[in-house]
């Protein structure tokens, strides 16, 4: 297990603005960067080399993997076939089972009941039937989930009361789906773990996470968790690397749920990749999360997590990204903005990061 040199080609499934700060980062350790994405993207501009092709396309995705040194991905709905395929010929980091397990809710909550963290209940929905007999087990309010291809609150729909049954699967298209129970918590964290080719664990400061319409919309450290569930956290998050095997950063969503219930915190969802909530390490700690998962897909050493200033990162959503100048005139901001040609509502255009002194040690 030897650490990719300076100098080594870097691989990245996905063009998008993920992918385009892992470029970054890894530009920065004198790596170049191979991007593979079915469409050009905020990553392509900043890559050494590009290549449009479909994920299914196995004599592109070959030749892409033949020219470079390691394999990984920025964000998780690369076909697993495609990442297996990849990985016939080049070591892909995190491996296609991380893909293969979060790819799916219902294999998911599965996988995390089955290392015997919590999760909010749910059952499998496949007809109105399925559906019918969830509600009678889970109650309401619940939600219901597609199993696949869901993001930023896509592919679902809210019950309050079971009459509203068949215009939420109506609303989710009637994809096979699971219907998840209310869980009453008090607010939202995540925890951004990263582990090394050697089994190497480091952990980031777990972010207050808020939404606006389903999308991500600041992540502020501190955060309000109390110290002894920051380990619960952290606990929660190597449990789940380690039992993948897992290498790279891994985002792990929660639910805080403190004293209200049984379990402090409530695994929501995973994802095998660096994660939006985790932006503000660009800015606020020692080493990023771009930066260490670059680190440990090449298996160097990982660098320190460590947070040395408060931060709250704002999303820029939609025409929100047009204020550039004033959020680039604001002392102690840092702006980011990802190249994206047409400023769609809901779409990422950008994030600030809005730093000030840490206030409390690290511990
Ligand atoms: P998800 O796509 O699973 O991250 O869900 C999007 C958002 O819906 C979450 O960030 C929560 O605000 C809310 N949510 C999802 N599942 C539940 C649940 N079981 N109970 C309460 N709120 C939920």
């Amino acid at each position: 297990m030897t650490a990719l040199p300076p100098g080594s080609t870097i691989g990245i499934l996905g063009s998008g603005q993920l992918g385009r700060m892992l470029a970054t980062a890894a530009a920065r350790l004198g790596f170049r960067c191979h991007v593979y994405a079915d469409a050009s993207g905020p990553a392509f501009d900043v890559a050494a080399e590009t290549t449009i092709g479909a994920f299914d396309d196995g004599d592109k995705l070959a030749a892409f993997a033949r020219e470079v040194h390691v394999v990984t991905y920025e964000f998780e709905n690369v076909p697993v076939v495609a990442a297996s395929a990849v990985a016939g010929i080049v070591a892909v980091r995190p491996g296609p089972k991380a893909l293969a397990v979060s790819q799916d809710r219902l294999d998911e909550k599965r996988f995390l009941d089955s290392l015997g963290l919590p999760v909010a209940p749910c059952a499998a929905v496949d007809s109105k039937a399925d559906l019918k007999a969830a509600l009678a087990t889970l109650g309401a309010p619940a939600i219901l989930k597609t199993r696949r291809l869901g993001y930023d609150g896509k592919g679902q729909a809210r019950i309050v009361d079971a009459a509203q049954a068949e215009a939420a699967l109506a609303e989710i298209g009637r994809a096979p789906a699971i219907l998840e129970g209310w869980v009453n918590y008090e607010f939202e964290v995540s925890m951004l773990a990263v582990r090394g080719l050697t089994g190497q664990l480091a952990f980031y400061d777990a972010p207050l996470n808020t939404h606006d319409g389903g999308i991500l919309k600041t992540s502020t450290v501190p955060s309000p968790l109390p110290e002894r569930h920051l380990v619960v956290a952290r606990e929660i998050a190597a449990r789940i690397a380690e039992a993948l095997d897992y290498v790279g950063v891994l985002a792990v969503e929660m639910f805080y749920v403190g004293d209200r219930g049984p379990h402090p915190l409530v695994v929501n969802e995973i994802a095998p990749r660096v994660h939006n909530s985790g932006h503000w390490t660009l800015d606020a700690c020692v080493v990023s999360q771009f930066e260490n998962h670059i680190r440990a897909v090449a298996g160097w050493p990982l660098g320190d997590t460590v947070r040395h200033s408060d931060a709250v990162m704002t999303n820029l959503i939609g025409a929100e990204v047009h204020a550039w100048q004033s959020l680039a005139a604001e002392p102690g901001s840092a702006v980011h903005v990802y190249g994206k040609r047409d400023a769609r509502p809901g779409r990422k255009m950008g994030h600030v990061a809005r730093l000030a002194p840490r206030v409390k040690a690290a511990t």
